[in-house]
């Protein structure tokens, strides 16, 4: 099947995208889609034309590799592989018909419709006939296929152009909004499973991501912090390049476990991840904040815990896990193929100081009163821990 298709129709939803959005929208696609191809073999030329997006295959290429690179795009609705054919006439054009409907279904115990269009008006049969004339085809060379106009199994779509295309597969894409349609925004990444999943969430509505990492050499190893550049990989298929900024938080971490109540650790410690990745979005243009939260999750996720983790922070922080079940979210993990990568067992930064018993109730007075013991170095901390962290582009494409 590998070298029968020579093109790709890609769908896409447009409900809701009108005028000059529609155009942002469908360029960005395009744009989009041009990157995901660069990690397949062969040349591929991506052009918008009527309200269509094409993939032009130009030069052999891995079927397989490149539907996968595809199914990576988000605003991707639907993916068809085409068969293009040069008109020349109906009797040629019902073999290469013939040909197809035999490799595409080895099984011709199916329902189908022809469903034709003229894009060129010269062509001799408007589409009905067209259609009733194929589809007649089909019925002598297959007499164990059947026609359905009301619900085919295989839509069969012959479209008349400059040149003739059929396809009639529907791969399905990621759908969401192609990435860069709706702003920036900092993901907190820690190595767990929620995360990545988060990050990939945000980026299907078009959003562009940058993330940070918190580490606690040598509490944390060099192995945890690669699990998370992977990670951030992992999902820099669907999400694009994502500079990754990994804050040393060791000194930071010893001086709340120093001044603190030991059950408030987790929480203080939380809003000081979130006090240092906003001050990194806010350099970077970001606009919001995303972490992997759902509520009740752990101790440090209840609404009182979030309540008290969001104070700290001017930006939006967006949770789009909140509402999920683990197993939801694992499900979507093993789907985007973090899931693995996320189980391997190196230790992270928030559970090496972690309390027997955490607060599930914290008081918000109380935390601000506790955190005053932090006074004397606090802020001397968090701008070294600023100044040093390390910025690694990743990009999907390696
Ligand atoms: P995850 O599976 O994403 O690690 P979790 O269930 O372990 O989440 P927590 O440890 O409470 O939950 O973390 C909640 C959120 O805080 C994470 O989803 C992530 O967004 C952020 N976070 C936690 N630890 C780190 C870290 N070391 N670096 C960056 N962000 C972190
Ligand atoms: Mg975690």
């Amino acid at each position: 099947m590998n070298h029968m298709f020579s093109s790709f129709l890609i769908k896409y939803a447009e409900i809701g995208i009108k005028g000059k959005n529609r155009y942002l929208f469908e360029d960005m696609l395009v744009k989009q889609i041009v990157i995901a191809l660069k990690r397949c073999e062969g040349e591929f030329l991506v052009h918008k034309t009527k309200g269509r997006i094409y993939v032009e295959c130009q030069s052999e290429y891995d079927y397989d590799e490149t539907v996968e690179a595809l199914k990576t795009v988000f605003g991707v609705t639907g993916i068809c592989p085409v068969v293009h054919v040069e008109d020349e006439g109906f009797e040629k054009l019902s073999e290469v018909i013939v040909d197809y409907m035999d490799k595409v279904y080895p099984d011709k115990n199916r329902t189908f419709k022809v469903f034709s269009r003229r894009a060129r008006k010269n062509y001799p049969m408007d589409s009905v006939e067209l259609s009733a004339a194929l589809g007649g085809v089909i019925l002598n060379a297959f007499p164990e296929m059947k026609v359905d106009v009301h619900q085919p199994e295989i839509a069969l779509n012959v479209e008349i152009r400059e040149k003739i295309y059929i396809y009639s597969i529907v791969i399905p894409g990621p759908g969401g909004m192609p990435v860069g349609t709706a702003g920036r925004a900092m993901l907190l990444l820690s190595g767990g499973i929620d995360s990545p999943v988060a990050g990939y969430m945000i980026a299907k509505r078009g959003v562009v991501l940058e993330a940070t990492y918190f580490h606690a050499p040598p509490y944390t190893s060099e192995r945890a912090k690669e699990k998370v550049v992977d990670l951030a990989r992992k999902i820099s298929r669907y999400t694009g390049p994502i500079r990754l900024h990994v804050v040393n938080f060791t000194d930071i971490q010893l001086y709340i476990y120093e001044k603190c109540p030991h059950e408030e650790l987790t929480i203080i410690m939380r809003r000081y991840m979130m006090r240092i990745a906003e001050q990194i979005a806010k350099d970077n243009q970001c606009l919001g904040l995303v972490t992997g939260e759902s509520i009740g999750q752990v101790a440090s996720q209840t609404l009182y815990s979030l309540a008290s983790t969001n104070e700290v922070c001017e930006l939006p922080v967006y949770r789009p896990l909140i509402g999920f079940d683990k197993q939801d979210i694992v499900d979507i993990a093993e789907r985007i193929d973090t899931y693995e990568t996320s189980i391997l067992p190196y230790e992270d930064c928030c559970t090496i100081f972690v309390a027997k018993h955490p607060v599930t109730k914290p008081n918000q007075k109380v935390i601000r009163i506790h955190e005053r013991n932090l006074e004397e170095q606090i802020d001397m901390l968090v701008q070294k821990a600023l100044s040093t962290t390390e910025v690694i582009e990743i990009d999907p494409n390696e």
